[in-house]
């Protein structure tokens, strides 16, 4: 097994709407679409698209959005042993889109709220045969900490990405990760400081690497990603592309880099591969549904 995702999966319910109804009113809606969605997933189905064979670790309810999670993850051929069923509800996104494209959105995480640390422990000999474990904080953060420190002592590096941003992060639970993957706004909030140049994201991330980090990594949108570790600062610019959507951006980043690391790719080249990846996703509509397969990303 390549990688294992240990975290969250969703079920995007969206509603394409004239306007949001009032108080107490009820109005119809032109379209709606549900797609397969949660970080987790997202990160788990870019890295399977490009041929990674992925272990997911995840909870789910016990109902019909599990039914087509589980059949989701199977069609890309993810290992789903350790999706696990359980009493709570599947985690849904229910989705207003306005004709602006304005969007607002209610997370019900249901069974993510519950992956605990011993559903890490019941899966503990296949994670252990992977190269890489993925993870992000739409699960308890016990939960993360487990995870990271199950990395740590069984010898297999940990990609943490720290989304959403969660203010009460431990720093001294999770400094033992190999790359810390945060998007500017992640950085902002989890260091207290200001990341409106690249002279204060520098300064960020070196916050960062003084706290015990190995390897951060900062997207940057359309500029690109930055990576620090002791040897300094590498800037890799994005792809200039015109963009139609950038939902899940980042988690086309993360899948196509911890397929490449995998893969044996050295950072710099796997950097520069991930942001092509995540470049090509936002020419596309939707989240999953923007990431392209080995076959059609040719590289
Ligand atoms: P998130 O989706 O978590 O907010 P970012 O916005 O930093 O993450 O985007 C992640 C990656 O996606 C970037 O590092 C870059 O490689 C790519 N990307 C995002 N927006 C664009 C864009 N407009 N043009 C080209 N690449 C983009």
């Amino acid at each position: 097994m390549d990688i294992a995702v240990i975290g969250s999966n969703m079920v995007d319910l969206i509603a394409y709407i004239d306007r949001m109804p009032a108080e107490g009113e009820t109005v119809r809606t032109p379209d709606f679409q549900m797609g397969c969605g949660g970080k987790g997933a997202n990160q788990a189905v870019a890295a399977s698209r490009l041929g990674a064979v992925v272990l997911m670790v995840t909870g789910v309810g016990n109902d019909l959005f599990a039914d087509n999670t589980i059949a989701n993850f199977e069609a890309h051929g993810i290992d789903t042993t350790h999706v696990l069923r359980t009493e709570a509800t599947s985690g849904v996104a229910p989705i207003f889109v306005d004709p602006q494209s304005r969007n607002s959105i209610i997370i019900i995480p249901g069974a993510n709220d519950h992956l605990s640390p011993a559903d890490i422990d019941a899966a503990a000999d296949d994670i252990a045969r992977c190269r890489l474990i993925v993870l992000q904080l739409e699960v308890p953060l016990e939960t993360v900490y487990h995870a990271v420190e199950f990395g740590r002592t069984h010898g297999v590096p940990v990609l943490l990405n720290p989304a959403p941003a969660n203010a009460e992060l431990d720093f001294a639970r999770i400094a033992s990760v190999d790359w810390f993957v945060p998007n500017e706004t992640e950085l902002a909030l989890l260091t207290g400081l200001p990341v409106d140049s690249l002279d204060e994201v520098d300064a960020a991330a070196s916050a960062l690497l003084a706290r015990g980090m190995t390897n951060v990594l900062v997207t940057l949108g359309a500029r690109g990603v930055a990576w620090y570790s002791e040897a300094g600062r590498v800037l890799t610019d994005a792809e200039t592309v015109d963009a139609v959507d950038t939902t899940g951006s980042g988690d086309a980043f993360i899948g196509c880099f911890a397929h490449s690391l995998v893969s044996g790719l050295a950072v710099e080249d796997a950097l520069v591969r991930a942001n092509a990846y995540a470049a090509d996703s936002v020419t596309h509509r939707g989240t999953q549904a923007s990431y392209a397969d080995a076959a059609s990303f040719g590289r």
